[in-house]
C-alpha cells in the first residue's frame, strides 16, 4: 500500500472541503502516518475518512473531526496542551508536531490504550508527549495551567476542573451533550478569569467521557 500517496490524497480532499486550512496543521497531517495508530487489521483503511476501532470499545477519530478540532484549537509552536482521551495517540501526535517547542499532556482511562498510544508515538518518533493513566475529567492539576485543552470524548457538561486549568488567553475544544449520536462541538476562549467566549461549531458523535465529571458508565 502506498500510504504516502493515500495520505496526500486525503489531505487534498480535506483542504478542498475547507476543513484543513492552516499551513502548520496541513504539514502535521502530511507528516504523521495515521496507519501507525491503527490496529493491524485496519491499517489499509487508515486513509478512508472514517473513525476506526482501536479495541476496548473505543475508536480513533475520523480525520475530518481531527482536522476541525485542531483548527478550532489553534495550537501554537510553544503551546502547553492537555488532551483528555488519548485513544490511539493520533490526535496527540498531530498536536505535538505543531507544538514543536511546547508539550502535550494526554490522559487516558484505559491502561491498555495508554500503552498502545505510547508505543504508536514512539514508532513515529514523537517525543514531546507524555501519556497519563487516569480520569481526565479531573484534568492534570499538577501541570496546569494549559494554553490549550482538547477533549476527544463526549462530556455531559463542561468539566469544571478543565475550565479552571485553562490558562488566561487559552482555548478549549470539547464535544458536549448527552445524546449518544449528536453532541455539540464547543469552543471556549478564556479571555480572563470569569470572562469566557463560547461558541459551537457543529454536531459530532463521540464515545462518552467516563469519570467524576463525565458519565457514570459506557451507556449514555
Ligand atoms: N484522541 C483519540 C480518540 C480517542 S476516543 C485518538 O486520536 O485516537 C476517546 C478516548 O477517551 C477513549 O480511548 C476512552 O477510553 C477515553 N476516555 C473516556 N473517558 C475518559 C476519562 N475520563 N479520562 C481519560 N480518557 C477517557
Amino acid at each position: 500500500m502506498d500510504y504516502e500517496k493515500l495520505r496526500k490524497e486525503l489531505v487534498e480532499k480535506l483542504i478542498k472541503a475547507g476543513t484543513l486550512k492552516s499551513k502548520e496543521i496541513i504539514d502535521a497531517f502530511l507528516s504523521i502516518p495515521r496507519e501507525e495508530f491503527c490496529l493491524p487489521a485496519y491499517k489499509d483503511k487508515a486513509y478512508i475518512d472514517v473513525p476506526l476501532p482501536i479495541g476496548w470499545g473505543q475508536t480513533i477519530s475520523q480525520p475530518t473531526t481531527v482536522a476541525i478540532m485542531t483548527e478550532a484549537l489553534k495550537p501554537k509552536e510553544d503551546s502547553r496542551i492537555l488532551e483528555v482521551g488519548t485513544g490511539s495517540g493520533y490526535q496527540a501526535a498531530i498536536l505535538a508536531f505543531i507544538a514543536k517547542n511546547g508539550f502535550v499532556y494526554t490522559i487516558e482511562r484505559i491502561p491498555q490504550l495508554a500503552k498502545f498510544a505510547e508505543r504508536n508515538l514512539r514508532k513515529v518518533g514523537i517525543k514531546n508527549v507524555k501519556v497519563f493513566i487516569g480520569d481526565g475529567s479531573l484534568g492534570l492539576k499538577e501541570y496546569a495551567p494549559f494554553d490549550r485543552i482538547i477533549v476527544t470524548c463526549c462530556c455531559p457538561k463542561i468539566p469544571p476542573p478543565l475550565l479552571e486549568q485553562l490558562a488566561k488567553g487559552g482555548i478549549m475544544v470539547l464535544p458536549v451533550g448527552d445524546h449518544p449520536m449528536y453532541q455539540r462541538m464547543t469552543v471556549i476562549e478564556k479571555r480572563d478569569e470569569g470572562d469566557l467566549r463560547m461558541y459551537e461549531i457543529g454536531f459530532f458523535s463521540f464515545v462518552p467521557l467516563i469519570g467524576i465529571y463525565g458519565f457514570k458508565s459506557d451507556s449514555f
